[in-house]
């Protein structure tokens, strides 16, 4: 089973948004959140920016989150990097799991999968006859059922083939996958934990086995409470009463604590006095383990 955080190496922390847009509430959360933790463990906080899908891409989307979460005192301690400048890791690992058998050359676009989207392995043992290669998918069928002890949400354990069967980590369109560079780049700059919203909770089984083919020691993780509306339906990026856009920074603060059950005492009201609370008073205790409203009604 994978661990918790390494405690014998200093930690590393991140927070990686993709810039399809501007910060919405729930990526605030995560970067308080992520912060947080780093900062209760002495420890360092990264931003990465996640532009490896230039399609979804929003230009000018980086920059603006850069600024909005400097606005809330959230400053990367090393220069921002950015995926796409991490082109040879990524190549590297890939050419290492197709060479290692670990990944093959699959000739099946989403209309030759079936009707439930699981990829039946057509392509596992060579390409069927007048197929083209299109895109690298790691192979599931020999992994053992993936475990880890999350901070926050305990043990969770998963087949990384149970959501998709063997999953992409190259597109058809040449770019690479989400669960691939996630790997490579938390990996290369030394993260020791990843904390992140509990949406992607679901992908970490899939994270943990790309690590072990690669032979790479993965981190720990933390994955925070889904944000929601009164409704309980998940804070969604088009809502038009996200909470970073509509209110003063310190205003969104309180309720992106409030989200990760820290809330200032009443009369804690600028930003400086909440940060200053917040990090004398962080306790994984607090934080809630399932999806929290917060109070927020979109529009
Ligand atoms: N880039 C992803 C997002 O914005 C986060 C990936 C991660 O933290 O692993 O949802």
């Amino acid at each position: 089973m994978s661990q918790a955080n390494d405690t014998t190496k200093p930690y590393v922390g991140r927070f990686a948004p993709s810039p399809t847009g501007v910060l919405h509430f729930g990526s605030l959360v995560a970067a308080v959140g992520s912060y947080l933790r780093a900062r209760s463990q002495n420890g360092r906080w990264l931003i990465r920016v996640e532009d490896l899908d230039p399609p979804r891409e929003v230009p000018g989307a980086a920059e603006e989150q850069i600024a909005t979460l400097a606005r809330f005192g959230l400053r990367s301690d090393a220069p921002v990097s950015y995926q796409s400048r991490s082109a040879s890791l990524h190549d590297k690992a890939l050419k290492q799991l197709l060479d290692n058998k670990s990944a093959y050359w699959c000739g099946c676009s989403r209309r030759h999968l079936p009707p439930d989207g699981i990829y039946p392995g057509t392509c596992r043992d060579g390409l069927p006859p007048g197929r083209e290669p299109r895109s690298v998918r790691l192979r599931t069928d020999d992994a053992e059922t993936e475990c880890f002890v999350d901070v926050i949400q305990g043990e969770y354990c998963d087949h990384p083939g149970r959501i998709g069967g063997d999953f992409i980590i190259r597109r058809g369109d040449g770019l690479i996958a989400y669960q691939l560079a996630v790997v490579v780049d938390d990996a290369a700059t030394g993260i020791t934990e990843v904390v992140r919203g509990a949406d992607l909770l679901d992908s970490t089984p899939r994270q943990l086995l790309v690590y072990r083919r690669l032979g790479l020691s993965p981190p720990g993780w933390m994955h925070l409470p889904v944000v929601t509306d009164d409704q309980g339906r998940k804070l969604s990026k088009s809502d038009n009463d996200d909470p970073v856009a509509a209110r003063t920074p310190s205003e969104a603060m309180r309720l992106a604590l409030r989200a990760l059950g820290h809330e200032p005492p009443a009369g804690t009201r600028s930003l400086d006095a909440q940060w200053q609370w917040a990090r004398e008073n962080f306790d994984l205790q607090r934080i809630p383990r399932g999806p929290v409203a917060v109070g927020v009604h979109p529009a």
